[in-house]
């Protein structure tokens, strides 16, 4: 029988791709994976420790299995992520249920981790028999049929009662490779290498890493420790991982890294692969591939080949998330984001000078140590001024072993942070629902996510009708509502059915709402925007057909 893993993830879209990659390798060992946590033999939770909100979610995760475990010692459970290499072997002190940890940097060991978990935990609990059994082939906790033989290879001959082992494989934060280190020669590389597609996997929106770790060592920020040093993945490894995923059917591929302009990978023989060198090789190597895009981009580094790659290759997405974080040169001093106000607006007016329609999101920590209402007053007028898409916006969270813990007093009362986080908001509300009405009449292109999330909760809440009446008439599409995603990463409402998701289709803007668009489906061929569209609006012109 093959044992149940449940894998939960928090944070962002890389902790998205390592779970997708430690998913595929527990596969290939034979796991099945449920979305049922009571059904799971084998819990791993994949953690962010960005914020220490993040951190909550799972400390109250581990909080909920701490009885089940007593029931259940067979279980194994895991933290796997930045959490995992941020606490360390600390966690096991306020949740000694955990057996597994692993960093991010080093999930190419998780199956081995996890099957010595369960061998381990077997050698302790003697009953049910796990141990001996091959790695792949996985008997089941819940499997209470079983021969209770111990196994003629089991640790439980050695008729010993060991200390329960735990299994860690961290990379420490005193560990600081050279970022010249060839990717090549990074272990890690060939997790990403054994990427493989099964049928029936969703993959018509994929994410590829380019870069893994940080160097910026921005004061407030956990990354540069959890993730250790920037690594740059081979050009060509990552051409193949793109080709083998638009083969597969993927329509838009995402490619990650924490400052991914920074990206340029030394051949070894002087040659040189930049990010705007990757931007057109990927653009001409894998020409089905209907969608590009790249997240998150660093105010500095950034050249402007890399933006007219962006201007000359039609499949690349006129999106930027480039983050501020702050509009005050004091604070972006005290962030070491290497860079001023003036120079963030400059970077901006150059990528709307090469392309107008460009779509551009921010993210803001407000609050940070000794920030001024003044500070705090320039924060808002960059956002005014620069016509945010959106930002993600943050209340500063002190964070163990950050630059920022050790040198500054977390000084800005909670109820200020909170003051000035509702206010960025409101200023930022009102840029999007200008660039959003400025849209109203315009058609564009998305590509279908999914059904609306308003629609499937209720869904979800109440329609035993709305369920009998699909399953009776299940060759009938059922029209719902289905949400899409622009080329400018616009969200966009519109009536549709379920058989629609993954596809890119034409849609014309019938209102904006707050922060939601709605649209309706366009007539094949019949809308065209010929004006350019309004600056920042994000809108590309359809072309027509
Ligand atoms: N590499 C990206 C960059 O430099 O812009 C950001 C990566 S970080 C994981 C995502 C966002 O989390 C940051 O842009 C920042 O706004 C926010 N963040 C990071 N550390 C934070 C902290 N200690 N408190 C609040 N927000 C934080
Ligand atoms: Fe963190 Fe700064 Fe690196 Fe972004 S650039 S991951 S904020 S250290």
């Amino acid at each position: 029988m093959r044992r149940k893993l449940y894998l939960e993830t928090f944070g962002c879209q890389m902790n998205v791709l390592d779970s997708e990659l430690v998913l595929g390798q527990l596969r290939a060992q034979g796991y099945e994976s449920v979305e049922d946590r009571d059904q799971a033999d084998v819990i791993l939770y994949n953690t962010c420790s960005v914020r220490e909100h993040a951190e909550q979610k799972v400390w109250s995760r581990l909080g909920e299995l701490r009885d089940r475990k007593k029931l259940e010692p067979h279980l194994v459970i895991g933290v796997i992520g930045c959490m995992a290499e941020r606490d360390g072997t600390n966690l096991f002190k306020r949740h000694p249920h955990v057996d597994v940890l692993c960093g991010p940097g080093e999930l190419d060991k998780l199956p081995s981790l996890v099957h010595n978990a369960t061998i381990a935990n077997a050698a302790h609990y003697p009953s049910p028999p796990y141990a001996g059994e091959r790695l792949g082939g996985g008997a089941s906790s819940s499997n209470k049929n079983e021969d209770k033989t111990p196994h003629p290879t089991s640790p439980l001959n050695t008729g010993e009662r060991r200390q329960r082992e735990r299994q860690v494989a961290l990379m420490g934060a005193s560990v600081r490779r050279s970022s010249t280190l060839a990717a090549a020669e990074d272990h890690l590389e060939l997790l990403d290498l054994s990427r493989s597609v099964s049928p029936g996997d969703d993959i018509s929106q994929a994410y590829v890493r380019i870069t893994r770790g940080c160097n910026k060592f921005c004061t407030y920020c956990v990354v540069p420790y959890t993730r250790g040093p920037e690594v740059h993945r081979p050009p060509q490894n990552i051409v193949d991982e793109v080709r083998m995923l638009a083969d597969a059917g993927a329509k838009e591929v995402t490619l990650l890294g924490q400052t991914i302009n920074h990206y340029a990978f030394a051949h070894g023989d002087g040659r040189v692969t930049s990010f705007a060198d990757l931007l057109y090789l990927i653009h001409e190597s894998v020409s089905h591939l209907p969608r590009l895009r790249f997240v998150t981009s660093f105010p500095r580094d950034f050249s402007d080949q890399a933006l007219q790659a962006m201007r000359d290759c039609e499949r690349i997405c006129r999106y930027l998330h480039v983050p501020a974080q702050s509009g005050s040169d004091r604070i972006l001093k005290l962030m070491n984001r290497g860079y001023t106000r003036q120079q963030y607006d400059d970077f901006l007016s150059r990528a709307r000078e090469l392309m107008p329609d460009v779509s551009v999101a921010s993210d803001f920590i407000v609050g940070f140590p000794t920030e001024t209402d003044d500070d705090f007053a320039q924060t808002a007028e960059l956002v005014r001024r620069n016509r945010f898409k959106n930002s993600f916006i943050f209340k500063y969270s002190p964070r163990p072993g950050t630059t920022a813990i050790d040198r500054f007093t977390d000084d800005v009362p909670e109820d200020v942070k909170r003051r000035r986080n509702n206010e960025l908001l409101a200023v930022q509300q009102q840029a999007s629902e200008a660039l959003n009405r400025a849209m109203v009449g315009t058609t564009v292109e998305v590509i279908v996510e999914g059904e609306s999330k308003l629609v499937s909760r209720q869904a979800a809440g109440a329609s035993n009708v709305e369920l009998k009446w699909e399953s009776r008439r299940a060759a009938v599409p059922v029209q719902t509502q289905m949400v899409g995603r622009t080329r400018g990463d616009h969200v966009v409402c519109f009536d549709g059915d379920r058989s629609l998701k993954g596809e890119i289709l034409d849609v014309t803007i019938t209102d904006a709402r707050n922060m939601t668009l709605f649209a309706r489906r366009a007539t094949s061929g019949s809308f065209t925007v010929t004006n350019p569209p309004p600056r920042g609006t994000g809108l590309q012109p359809v072309r027509a057909t």
